[in-house]
C-alpha cells in the first residue's frame, strides 16, 4: 500500500530529457503527492535533528521547492541561489563548468548574515558543480554550511566526493 512506498517510488525517469541519451530523474511526481512530498521534507532534515539551522538555501529551481517546505517545516528563513540576471537586488556571483560551457549563479550580497549555520538544498546532486557554486556563494557571505540535502544522488558522476573534499557533509534519499 502508500504506507510502504519509498521516496525513490515516486520519481520517474523520463528517457533522452532533455537530449538523447539522459536518463532525467523527474521529482515533480514526488512532488506532486501529499505522502511522498512531506516524506522528502522530514527525511532530508532527519540528519540535521538538533542541529542549528538559521537559513535553508534553495539552488534554482526544484531547489525551492523542496527548500521552501524545509525551510517552513524548521521555522527558518529561505535564500534563493538563482541563475544569472534573475535576482533583483545587488548579488554576487559564481562561473561554473558546465557539459558544455559554463553557467553562472547569484545570491543576494544580503542575504546571509556572518555566521549564519545554513542548510543548502538542492533535488539532485549530479557532478556537484551546482552545489560547488552554491557552497562558495554562501561561504563568501560569511555563512557556515552544516550540511548538504539531496533527494537524488548520482554517485557515478562523483558530487558527493567532489562536496565531501571542500568538507562538506552530504545527504541524499536515494541514487
Ligand atoms: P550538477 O551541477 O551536480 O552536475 O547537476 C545538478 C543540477 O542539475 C541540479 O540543480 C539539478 O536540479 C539538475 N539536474 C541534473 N540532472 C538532473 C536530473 O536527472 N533530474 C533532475 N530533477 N535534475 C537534474
Amino acid at each position: 500500500g502508500a504506507g510502504s512506498k519509498t521516496v525513490k517510488d515516486y520519481i520517474r525517469t523520463i528517457v533522452d530529457f532533455p537530449h538523447e541519451g539522459i536518463m532525467f530523474r523527474d521529482v515533480t511526481t514526488l512532488f506532486a503527492d501529499p505522502r511522498g512530498f512531506r516524506m522528502a521534507v522530514d527525511q532530508m532534515l532527519h540528519p540535521y535533528a538538533g542541529s542549528r539551522i538559521d537559513k535553508v538555501v534553495g539552488l534554482e529551481a526544484r531547489g525551492f521547492i523542496i527548500g521552501g517546505a524545509i525551510a517552513h517545516q524548521l521555522s527558518t528563513g529561505f535564500v534563493p541561489i538563482r541563475k544569472k540576471g534573475k535576482l533583483p537586488g545587488p548579488t554576487i556571483s559564481e562561473e561554473y563548468q558546465l557539459e558544455y560551457g559554463e553557467a553562472v549563479m547569484e545570491i543576494h550580497d544580503d542575504a546571509i548574515a556572518p555566521g549564519e549555520k545554513v542548510l543548502l538544498v538542492d533535488d539532485l546532486l549530479a557532478t556537484g558543480g551546482t552545489a560547488e557554486a552554491g557552497i562558495k556563494l554562501v561561504e563568501r557571505l560569511g555563512g557556515e554550511i552544516v550540511g548538504c540535502a539531496f533527494i537524488v544522488d548520482l554517485p557515478d558522476l562523483g558530487g558527493r566526493r567532489r562536496l565531501e573534499a571542500m568538507g562538506m557533509d552530504v545527504h541524499a534519499l536515494c541514487a
